[in-house]
């Protein structure tokens, strides 16, 4: 495995980077996952265009324009040989020194891996997965904008450890005024009668680009989808619910707080819209050869 740090490939034992580096130190700094799928990278423009979005939130200077950046995703994937897997790109704040000051940082640290990733075994997209409330919320916008998808994920990694020690595959996480937000690391869907439903990204969703590829997947189907601020009840009473991520892509949740949502089982229009997702995944994308 090679690795990109800062325009140049290292192999896995020596990817290195500063223990002064802010993004270590603090948790300064941005990322995307990413994904390709036979020979092409689904949704590199959206992703490079969040990366870009989510440092500008936070005051960072890339050091490489989206372009090159492009590039260098793809340079990636390419140095090792890979035509299916997972892009991990990441941008630190870089290193400085033990303050907070980010203006002691004068260069940001970009590196990135790519793998091969399976968050779920096949058997969570035929049989669905179990999700549970959390007790932890989350980040309110005035805190720290949910938009941001930074290197501090604390707020997501407390809730999963709540949905492990719970057993199930997944935490719903609620935001301070107790709406839906989503999961730990995916974005939360119900369908009842017909109708698809997400929270708002005002609700402190990240705005997912699997999200947006739902939306545009149910405009192909003349599915009407709309983002109403959303409670417990709603998933409780849904028809379906399902999850999507770039790593988990899309995926049936079929129980909630140990209640089976629906029947308890992945419902028909999840399995139309997998197949669809899943459709797009290997027929779209840039291509890396
Ligand atoms: N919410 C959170 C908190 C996430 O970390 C992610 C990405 N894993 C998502 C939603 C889904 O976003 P995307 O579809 O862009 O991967």
């Amino acid at each position: 495995m090679k690795i990109y740090i800062d325009g140049e490939f290292y192999d896995k034992e020596n990817a290195k980077i500063s223990v002064f580096d802010h993004g270590l130190l603090y948790g300064d700094g941005v990322f995307e996952g990413i994904r390709f799928y036979n020979g092409r990278v689904f949704r590199l423009e959206e992703h490079i265009d969040r990366l870009f979005d989510s440092a500008r939130a936070i005051c960072l200077k890339v050091g490489l324009d989206k372009a090159a950046m492009t590039k260098a995703v793809l340079d990636t994937i390419r140095f090792n040989e890979l035509r299916d897997g997972y892009v991990r790109l990441v941008v630190t704040r870089g290193s400085g020194d033990l303050g907070l000051n980010p203006n002691l940082c004068p260069k940001a640290t970009v590196f990135i891996i790519a793998s091969k990733i399976t968050l779920y075994s096949e058997d969570k997209y035929v049989n669905g997965l179990d999700v549970v409330t959390c007790a932890t919320r989350r980040i309110p916008h005035g805190a720290l904008s949910p938009m941001v998808k930074s290197l501090n994920y604390l707020n997501n990694i407390m809730a999963k450890i709540e949905a492990q020690i719970a057993g199930a595959g997944e935490g719903l996480m609620l935001n301070e005024q107790g709406f839906v937000s989503e999961c730990t690391g995916d974005n939360i869907f119900t369908i009842k009668n017909g109708v698809i439903y997400t929270p708002p990204i005002s609700s402190g969703a990240l705005a997912g680009v699997t999200r947006n590829v739902v939306f545009e997947i149910a405009a192909e189907m003349g599915i009407t989808i709309q983002e109403p601020n959303m409670t417990r009840y709603d998933i409780y009473t849904a028809d379906e619910c399902f999850l999507t991520g770039t790593a988990a892509e899309v995926i049936p949740a079929v129980k909630l707080d140990t209640r089976p949502i629906g029947d308890g089982t992945p419902g028909p229009l999840t399995k139309k819209l997998i197949a669809r997702f899943r459709e797009l995944t290997v027929t779209t994308g840039e291509p890396i050869y």
